[in-house]
């Protein structure tokens, strides 16, 4: 649908009354560095997904006052970890092209494991292609590396990569050593007097990641499952201990929401765009994006805003 007709469309269905306003920083008086944070959008050809996301862009640009920036949270695609090349191909020309057309706010992007290409194919030795892995997506999204870092502000953002190939099969949520040493590096040189907000694919520390599969184990333990957190938090938190300008950590993957409080940092998990992967609610969270504001004091505020996914 072109962009001009769907705006006419959108702000029919959502009307002004409707759209949410913030005045959190006026009533506080801080200056704020104010985001959305688009997670799993998981794009792919069909009426639903594409005009969903492009529902979702125009909600975002629509915000009174505006966001500052749009940060991709990952699985900006459907799948590519087991698809074919052709297909990939497919599914990254809708994403560049939907945000050529429904968007004009800067993005920067972090890789969720579904933009990872062809660690689940079998057959075809993919691992001998040049875009095997993340090359693909760090080229098509022109990201400076799979993990980098930006300042806004006062604030410094670093944007991780958590998924991990295990060889075993399947991936696991984690660091790998020479990402790890990096970040040390980064957090010891972040610029002066800012505070720090780390964005990741899959959550640090999150209770939704336990609770993904909605059912605890046969003798009553919850299990957060490899995948669906990171398995070095305990390495990362004696880290996080010694840099207390560490106040915000951003996540996705899970498609739930919540928010913890965990010394001195928030911890937020941030839905779906896609919600049930474009089949309405996921578990009780219908599909969603995050405003998030981050005050010049190092203490921050994320709404989750619902958006109509169909005219
Ligand atoms: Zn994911």
């Amino acid at each position: 649908m072109k962009r001009k007709k769907f705006l006419q469309r959108s702000a029919a269905v959502i009307g002004s009354s409707l759209l949410p306003s913030f005045a959190f920083a006026k009533e506080t008086g801080k200056k704020s560095l104010r985001f959305a944070h688009l997670t799993d959008m998981h794009l792919k050809p069909g009426l639903i997904p594409e005009t969903g996301t492009a529902k979702a862009l125009h909600h975002v640009q629509q915000l009174k006052p505006k966001v500052d920036f749009i940060i991709n949270g990952g699985d900006a695609i459907m799948d590519s970890l087991g698809a074919d090349k052709q297909n990939t191909e497919i599914q990254w020309n809708l994403f560049k092209g939907t945000l050529q057309r429904e968007n004009s706010l800067p993005v920067y992007h972090c890789i969720g494991n579904h933009d990872i290409w062809g660690w689940f194919i079998k057959q075809d030795r993919p691992e001998n292609d040049r875009l095997y892995g993340k090359v693909w997506v760090v080229e098509t999204l022109e990201m400076k590396n799979r993990y980098y870092s930006f300042t806004k502000g006062n604030w410094h953002f670093i944007v991780l990569d958590s998924t991990q190939l295990n060889p075993a099969g399947g991936y696991i949520a984690k660091l790998d050593t020479g990402q790890l040493d990096w970040l040390q590096q980064e957090l010891a040189s972040a610029p002066a007097g800012k505070f720090i907000c780390l964005v990741s694919h899959i959550p640090i520390l999150s209770i939704c990641a336990g609770l993904f599969f909605d059912k605890t184990e046969s003798n009553g333990d919850l299990k957060i499952q490899r995948n669906l957190m990171h398995t070095d938090f305990i390495q990362l938190k004696k880290i996080f201990l010694k840099f207390p300008n560490i106040r915000v950590c951003i996540s996705g993957h899970i498609h739930l929401q919540d928010e913890i409080d965990y010394l001195g940092i928030k911890y937020y998990c941030n839905g779906a765009v896609s919600g049930n992967w474009w089949k309405g609610a996921f578990q009780e969270f219908e599909p969603a994006y995050a405003i998030v504001e981050l005050f010049d004091n190092g203490t921050s505020k994320r709404t989750m805003i619902k958006y109509e996914q169909t005219n």
